[in-house]
């Protein structure tokens, strides 16, 4: 039996137990969580450095804080969302009890990527655990340190129900072949469909956190100025390996310079004039990705940056301009710091641009006009919409995290990564009494039983509204009966 079977029978035999039932055995392991967090650090940060030179503060910013934070929301709600959750009724059902039992799925798989392997592959875990699921984790092998330092996740969570696979491709590929009752992928969309497939042989469930091409469209109508700030920051952050970075630009050509000086200005304050030599400045995670980044430059006018170096893995931050629909650097999703600014006439363009492509994981839009961004909300499609700003929808846990059509499916943070990853139970308990409110519905039918049916069935009963009903005729009789005891 090889190493990844066993680990997920074994995990399948103790969640077989109902170890992982109880809301205090899952507050344990998310505490757990927290603290490999905190007494990992160090490693975590120096991992980062070798892998994409990731600085201390970015790996703070960018890996800790959001996963901490999302830790200490499923501790905190984890009561609530775990609770049954009481639905509007009918008539028909007006006295039974009718409610949503969130339940665990059993054994998920999460396969994390690279870029932001920490946070990737941890988030889901979060759900997974508050769910009370057990999981295996599957690091991603092309950050190798990191993988390394998530082994030691064992020495922190039941290592029976939280097992971690670390190896490469083959190591996934024996995973796939395993049955899960839910797989939580984060990659390209290449291996997601791999994964969707190798999930359809079991009929497993599966969340597929994938890429593409996020576009950026900068209305002449804005503060360029502060659009920049804001569009280079997203874009160069982790050297634009970053799955919601914006991939190209879509502006006017009378903006066109202005946009291009701008961000000139912000790479120099943001990175100095020589980047390569900058702690807060990335590197390319391995020469495979150089190689394909670097080609991708060819055959464009480079307005700023353009060099590099292979030894490093180092790309500088670079704009392209006047480029063309046609060229290679628009057939496919950049993930580094290239910036290619494409041309358009006008805001139909645009959005025509956007329209006649894949639907991105995020669509920015940079505009002083309500009119303009409300068209573009309701005349595209995208897993995100950002107006005015980049990325920041990402740190907010009640907003649902992920794709549509080729970006993916299925969608994550906070309360979401706990549903996505339980199964919402439908149930209705009733009682052996009422037996006369159920006679319209046993034949022989009849055009009365059949009144009656639409009746019982057709008026919807918030229970809400009922619940908040029945609590003011509660505090008036309350308010009756004291005013009669007391102060007559
Ligand atoms: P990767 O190379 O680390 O691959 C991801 C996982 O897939 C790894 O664990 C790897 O073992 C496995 N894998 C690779 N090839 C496989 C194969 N042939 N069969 C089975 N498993 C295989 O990461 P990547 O795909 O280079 O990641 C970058 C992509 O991920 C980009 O497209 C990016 O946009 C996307 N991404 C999306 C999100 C999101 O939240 N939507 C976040 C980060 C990255």
């Amino acid at each position: 039996m090889s190493r990844e079977q066993l680990a997920v029978q074994q995990a399948r035999k103790v969640f077989m137990t109902g170890r992982s039932k109880p809301l205090d055995y899952r507050i344990k392991q998310l505490r757990n969580l927290s603290r490999f967090v905190t007494e990992k650090e160090k490693d975590i940060i120096d991992a980062l450095k070798k892998d994409l030179h990731k600085s201390e503060n970015a790996t703070q910013l960018f890996e800790i804080l959001g996963l901490v934070g999302e830790i200490n929301l499923a501790i905190s709600k984890l009561a609530e969302w775990a609770a049954p959750r009481p639905v509007n009724k009918n008539l028909l059902t007006i006295s039974d009890e009718v409610f949503i039992h969130p339940e665990p799925l059993g054994v998920v798989l999460i396969i994390g990527a690279w870029n932001y392997p920490i946070a990737i592959t941890l988030l889901p875990l979060v759900g997974a655990i508050a769910a009370g699921n057990a999981a295996v984790v599957k690091p991603s092998e092309v950050s190798s340190h990191t993988a390394k330092v998530m082994e030691l996740l064992t020495h922190y969570l039941d290592p029976e129900m939280y097992p971690v696979v670390t190896g490469g491709v083959p190591e996934t590929q024996e995973l796939l072949k395993q049955r899960f009752d839910h797989i939580f992928y984060t990659g390209n969309s290449t291996v997601g469909k791999l994964v969707m497939e190798a999930a359809a042989r079991h009929l497993t469930p599966v969340t597929l956190e994938l890429g593409g091409k996020s576009p950026c469209y900068i209305d002449k109508n804005c503060d360029i100025k502060i659009a920049c700030r804001r569009i280079t920051w997203g874009k160069f952050v982790n050297c634009g390996q970053t799955c919601i970075a914006p991939d190209y630009i879509l502006c006017e050509p009378s903006i066109q310079n202005t946009v291009i000086n701008e961000i000139q200005k912000c790479i120099k304050e943001f990175y100095t004039k020589d980047p390569k030599s900058f702690a807060d400045y990335g590197r390319i995670i391995n020469q495979r990705h150089f190689k394909r980044i670097i080609a991708l430059i060819e055959d464009n006018t480079v307005a700023i940056g353009g060099d590099s170096d292979e030894s490093e893995c180092y790309i500088a931050p670079t704009v392209l301009k006047d480029v063309k629909s046609q060229s290679k650097v628009m057939q496919e999703e950049i993930f580094g710091p290239i910036l290619p600014i494409v041309p358009v006439n006008d805001l139909k363009e645009a959005i025509q641009f956007i329209n006649e492509r894949e639907k991105p994981l995020a669509l920015y839009v940079f505009s002083s006009s309500n009119k303009v961004i409300k068209q573009i909300i309701s005349e595209t499609s995208s897993g995100a919409l950002v107006a005015n700003d980049c990325l920041v929808h990402f740190t907010i846990s009640d907003l649902p995290f992920g794709g549509v059509g080729n970006s993916g499916t299925g969608c994550y943070h906070g309360k979401y990564t706990f549903d996505q990853l339980s199964h919402l139970r439908s149930c209705l308990i009733k009682k052996l009494n009422m037996e006369m409110v159920n006679q319209m519905r046993y034949p022989p039918h009849s055009a009365k039983k059949l009144h009656w049916a639409r009746i019982l069935l057709l008026k919807q009963i918030n229970v809400a509204r009922w619940r908040r009903m029945a609590q003011v005729v509660m505090l008036a009789a309350l308010a009756t009966f004291v005013v009669k005891r007391f102060m007559r």
